[in-house]
């Protein structure tokens, strides 16, 4: 493969230059992190499995008719993506308690909330991406009124259809976060999905044993990270039944 000229190295993936303007390429790597990279795991295969359940995501989301930056998936840890300037918010949706909303609010893991719950977070990992105020995003100017109130209601959007298609599965989708980026064409600026929706920014819980199938396996512990993140992919139809170990076929 040419060498590419990298644009960004993060956590869990690399961006790379993409092969036409206005694209970039995503690779997802091995690596776990959690509690602002202070543990630190490679996790053999799980790249694999999040680039695959992304797309499937991602795919399922543009024919419901909800932007994001998914063109297609290159090889087993890459996918093409449209470039975009990423707006500094993680965008959280809650349907049930856990995690850091349990702890703030005092509230009992696995407590259905009253209703879905937006957040958003600022992107700053030297603060710990503190929770914010739809008034601090507007005053900071993270993002416009417009774009905040797109990224809610997509955010609102995109929980309805990934509750329901979790559902579907035997799996309950407890929270997720997602991140936006601009994309300017001419005058316009329009605000799509960008970034990953995966194991590793849901919660998945097996809707009858509870059992968690997402990173806070990884982050409490729990054991079998990999196995649960197939699962998840298994149910979701996109791997054989029986699959060959996914690392061994990389191309
Ligand atoms: N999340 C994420 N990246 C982050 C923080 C949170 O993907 O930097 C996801 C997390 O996996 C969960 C949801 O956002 O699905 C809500 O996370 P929470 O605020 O409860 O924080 P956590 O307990 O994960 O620190």
């Amino acid at each position: 493969m040419p060498r590419r000229r990298q644009i960004y190295e993060g956590k869990a993936k690399i961006l790379y230059e993409g092969p036409e303007q206005g694209t970039v390429i995503q690779y997802f790597k091995d690596d776990a992190t959690a509690f602002d990279g202070k543990k630190h795991e490679v996790l053999d295969g799980k790249g694999v499995l999040n680039n695959r359940i992304s797309e499937h995501i991602m795919v399922r989301l543009a024919e419901i008719g909800v932007q994001n930056h998914f063109i297609k998936r290159l090889n087993m840890r890459e996918q093409l993506v449209r470039r975009v300037e990423i707006i500094p918010l993680e965008v959280v949706m809650r349907n049930i308690a856990a995690g850091s909303i349990a702890k703030r609010l005092g509230l009992t893991e696995g407590d259905a909330l009253p209703r879905p719950i937006v957040e958003f977070y600022l992107k700053d990992d030297s603060l710990g991406d503190p929770l914010v105020t739809e008034d601090h995003i507007a005053a900071f100017n993270w993002a416009s009124p417009y774009e905040l109130g797109d990224m809610a209601s997509n955010a609102f959007r995109i929980n309805d259809f990934l509750s329901g298609m979790f559902a579907a599965i035997d799996i309950q989708l407890v929270d997720f976060k997602i991140e936006f980026g601009r994309v300017y064409e001419g005058d316009a600026v329009q605000v799509i999905v960008a970034d990953e929706i995966s194991p590793d920014s849901c919660r998945l819980w097996d809707r009858n044993s509870k059992e968690k199938l997402d990173k806070d396996r990884f982050r409490r512990d729990l054991g079998n990270v990999i196995e649960s993140y197939r699962e998840v992919a298994r149910r979701l139809g996109i791997l054989p039944e029986d699959p060959t170990p996914l690392t061994a076929v990389e191309d």
